[in-house]
């Protein structure tokens, strides 16, 4: 009580939140740092202690020339289990609390095979890579997965998900974590994307937008360090806003004119084989762009500039200081980006586009499953988390 009157921190998850940056620290230092009287400080850290959240280390050196003990926080606590289901391929992980991969895995697997099928082998594989890394299951303090298609992240069921039949309102926290035996967490696979990237390459950038052009396309907003999910979870479906180029266009979401129709991986593929190129996909789409094919390379900075003109309006009116693109077709590399800075430094306002980086993503395929590990360290580290950790009601 007498701490929370001097405006210092009231809990022990406060406290591991600032320790989580890796700084072994003195009782001294988190005197300073916290302004909790020393006996609270004591019961905390006991409390830290007990639950391995830390560890004592003796690496500091006292003013006395004493060593003294210091506390630093412990990544290897508990393991995190992450998932990114894309429509066809898979990658899992098993990370520590600082998003070390531990265990990784890739593989074909359609997620049109429906619910129980996709996660009874993802369970199978969970179970498998965490024997492979010597841990048990109470081990696990959460699993994170993202799926290819709209999810309500309060419920983790998908939402009128277009390319995944069965999936619509599946409880997939229920189902896995049943099995599993720990919290699970579930989002959009663009989301995880996005906070994979910021935590990992762009930590920094208080305002980020991760924009995934593949086979459809989609966008996940990072607000003042946070990912912005919006009212119901649909914010950042760019894919769906109407461009004029794409006026007579019919999309799978039954509209016309949407962004998606002509600029993604799906719509570069099939102008390719309307003038008789042979392009299955985004990857094949990529491929004849790295081969130096012109109709592929007019076809890709074009979709660059046919993004960037729906993302210059979102520079506009959100002011982000950095955009990263990934998804399949950004592996073309500048030949996207090209375009789409053409269009963005052209029609936004020069004061948002003024110290605006517009980049590529430097995780690549692996942002999705860095960013489900990130939603569930996030989640179980919160303040609130790591107080009933230590105090369970
Ligand atoms: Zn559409």
């Amino acid at each position: 009580m007498l701490s929370e009157a001097n405006g210092s921190i009231a809990g022990a998850g406060a406290l591991l939140n600032i320790m989580r940056d890796g700084r072994a620290r003195t009782r001294a230092e988190l005197i300073q740092l916290t302004g909790l009287a020393r006996s609270t400080l004591a019961q905390r850290l006991d409390a830290l202690l007990s639950r391995q959240w830390i560890v004592p280390t003796e690496e500091a050196i006292s003013s006395g020339g004493r060593p003294a003990v210091a506390f630093t926080f412990n990544r290897t606590a508990r393991v995190v289990l992450a998932a990114d289901l894309g429509a066809t391929h898979a990658r899992v992980a098993v990370t520590d609390l600082g998003t070390t991969v531990l265990a990784e895995r890739a593989a074909e697997v359609p997620i049109d095979r429906g619910p129980e099928e996709t996660l009874g082998w993802l369970q199978h594989t969970f179970e498998e890579m965490l024997a492979e890394t010597g841990h048990r299951p109470e081990e696990i303090c959460g699993i994170g997965v993202g799926l290819p298609g709209p999810v309500e992240h309060s419920s983790g069921r998908p939402v009128n998900p277009p390319i995944m039949p069965g999936w619509d309102g599946f409880p997939v926290p229920e189902w896995l974590g049943s099995r599993l035996g720990a919290p699970v967490l579930v989002d959009n696979d663009v989301n995880i994307m996005a906070l994979g990237e910021h935590w990992a390459a762009r930590p920094e950038a208080d305002h980020l937008i991760f924009v995934k052009i593949g086979t459809g396309i989609g966008c996940g907003i990072i607000s003042d360090r946070r990912l912005h999910r919006g009212a119901q979870g649909a914010a950042g479906d760019i894919g769906h806003i109407q461009v004029a180029s794409a006026l007579d266009t019919v999309c799978r979401c039954g509209n016309v004119g949407c962004l998606e129709a002509v600029a993604s991986g799906a719509a570069i593929s099939a102008k390719l084989c309307a003038a008789g190129v042979t392009a299955e996909d985004s990857r094949d789409v990529v491929r004849l762009v790295r081969g130096g094919n012109t109709q592929a390379v007019q076809l890709i900075r074009q979709a660059g500039r046919e993004v960037g003109d729906v993302l210059a309006s979102i520079v506009n009116f959100f002011n982000p200081s950095v955009i990263v693109v990934g998804g399949d077709i950004s592996e073309a590399g500048e030949q996207v980006l090209a375009g789409l800075r053409e269009v963005i430094y052209s029609r936004s306002l020069p004061l948002a586009t003024q110290h605006l980086t517009i980049t590529g993503s430097e995780l690549g395929d692996r942002a999705g499953v860095i960013g489900a590990a990130v939603m569930v360290i996030e989640h179980v580290l919160a303040p609130g988390s790591v107080d009933r950790s230590v105090n369970p009601a």
